[in-house]
């Protein structure tokens, strides 16, 4: 850990520049409750500089050609591998995460900005055969316009770094509301581009209450586009004020993702890599497996590797050696797992481990693991989004397919099991919007990453990000 770093106030960047909003904040750190640094928070008058500024930008970074979009963007992302010991520490101060995983988390966003800088050079267009001789049909991509992205606490950078890398390699500029808990890791990513030599105008940043800031930027004439990472619930509201204003949106929403184990898998690797997932950034993760279904003859091994493994996970403040799992980013997370576990307690559960809050400060929640929880639980239907695992038995294949697809969520979904058959009926039965089988192989830039039902649309990773922020002209043309 770099023993020197100072956690830094966060402000607004509008325009090119670094600005005072209409008030400021607390920014605490989760380890230890208490202020480490202030947030500017924006009112309206900042809100429409940024998105003026969006206007702006956009008109200019249109006409930069994507080979040097890309080598910008090249220059960011080594910007932030120059940085990630210092940013990684910065991060696990006001998020919780431990620094091993906050510094995967950086270096993970440089990936990120370097694959969207190469897509940014393979957006073609084509060209289709005319039925007159003299004309000619072309199809082109342009970028959307000015985004308004909305991103959250649980990975300040990851989640913002899809949505802004793949913005500016389509050409567009954005708005970026990034998370109010965890301000300064954000801001970090944007200073990367702000090094690397992104114009004024192009990416702007700015916090303040989530509901004002998302009616004033959403229904703004300039903004084209939304791109929302968050709850369900918040996702819906947003999606229904983009298509009041007919604007397009990607919804990147909650999951509760089933993990499947059937008998044939080898059960302590499952138990070991499913443990070793699920207690990730304290279960704080969209595709956390959330839901344990195992094939009743393999219940007892499972739960005993799946116990050990939990019993021996580290929990402390980030950022020090060798914790596995640190604070929860908030208060309210805590809250919503002590109820969750008196829920399925009341509902008849056994707490096989944890299922309490360590200490009296900071945000701890010990890793636990729950059995016999009914469907009537809470948990079993609520996206716990915290370090709590039920586990349940299924009887056959159908049972299981039937329990995983039982909830509107569809975002990730895992299976263990050796046998091929049952590994491809799998990939195909599942309604979810990514299918991981005998490892954790979800969340890389090459890949997509999105969900189907209630946990959204559209992707945010692969060739397939690229779509979100293009639009499809036509031009027909006779000589
Ligand atoms: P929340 O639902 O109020 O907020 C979730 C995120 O949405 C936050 O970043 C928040 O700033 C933002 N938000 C809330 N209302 C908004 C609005 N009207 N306009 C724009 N943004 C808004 O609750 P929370 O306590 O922060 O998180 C709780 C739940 O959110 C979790 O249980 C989880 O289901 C979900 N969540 C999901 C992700 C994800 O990666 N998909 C990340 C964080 C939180």
């Amino acid at each position: 850990m770099s023993q020197t770093t100072q956690y830094p106030s966060t402000q607004l960047y509008i325009d090119g520049a670094w600005r005072a909003g209409a008030r400021d904040t607390a920014v605490v750190n989760p380890a230890t409750e208490g202020e480490i640094g202030r947030l500017a928070l924006a009112g309206e008058q900042q809100l429409a500089e940024a998105a003026e500024a969006a206007g702006r930008g956009f008109k200019a970074w249109r006409k930069v050609s994507a080979f040097e979009r890309s080598k910008l963007m090249r220059r960011a992302a080594q910007n932030l591998r120059d940085r990630a010991e210092e940013v990684a520490t910065i991060m696990t101060m006001e998020q919780g995460k431990p620094l091993v995983e906050a510094r995967i988390e950086v270096l993970g966003a440089a990936d990120t900005i370097d694959w969207f800088a190469e897509e940014a050079r393979r957006t073609y267009g084509r060209v289709i055969p005319a039925r007159a001789e003299n004309v000619r049909q072309i199809v082109t991509r342009e970028p959307v316009g000015p985004v308004a992205a909305f991103t959250p606490w649980n990975f300040p950078i990851n989640q913002a770094v899809r949505k802004v890398s793949a913005a500016l390699a389509a050409g567009c500029s954005v708005v970026l509301k990034g998370p109010e808990e965890t301000p300064a890791s954000c801001a970090a990513l944007v200073q990367a581009y702000i090094d690397a030599g992104l114009p004024a105008g192009v990416l702007n940043l700015v916090f303040g209450v989530p509901a004002d800031v998302s009616k004033y930027l959403i229904a703004h004439p300039l903004i084209r586009k939304i791109s929302f990472t968050g709850s369900t619930p918040v996702g819906k509201l947003l999606a229904a004020m983009a298509g009041e204003h007919m604007k397009r949106a990607t919804m990147e929403l909650g999951g509760h993702a089933p993990a499947l184990v059937f008998a044939d898998a080898d059960i302590p690797r499952a138990a070991k890599l499913l443990a070793g997932a699920k207690f990730r950034n304290a279960g704080q993760v969209c595709i956390s497996p959330t839901r344990f279904i195992v094939e009743e003859s393999a219940y007892e091994e499972f739960t005993e590797h799946f116990v050990a493994a939990t019993k021996k996970v580290k929990v402390g403040n980030g950022l020090e050696e060798g914790v596995q799992m640190g604070a929860l980013a908030n208060g309210r997370r805590l809250q919503a797992m002590e109820r969750l576990v008196a829920d399925a307690v009341e509902h008849g559960a056994k707490v096989l481990t944890g299922g309490e809050r360590i200490g009296r400060e900071g945000f701890f929640f010990a890793p636990t693991v729950l059995a016999n929880v009914p469907l009537t639980a809470r948990i079993m239907t609520e996206e716990p989004f915290g370090p709590i695992a039920p586990i349940s038995t299924f009887k056959s294949y159908d049972e299981a397919i039937a329990e995983a697809n039982r909830l509107p969520f569809g975002l990730a979904a895992y299976a263990y099991t050796r046998s091929s058959a049952t590994s491809a009926a799998v990939g195909e039965d599942i309604e979810s919007g990514m299918v991981s089988i005998n490892h954790h192989g979800l969340g890389i830039p090459e890949t997509p990453f999105g969900g189907v039902k209630e946990s959204g649309y559209g992707s945010e990773g692969g060739s397939e990000a690229m779509e979100a922020y293009l639009v499809t002209k036509f031009v027909s043309e006779a000589r």
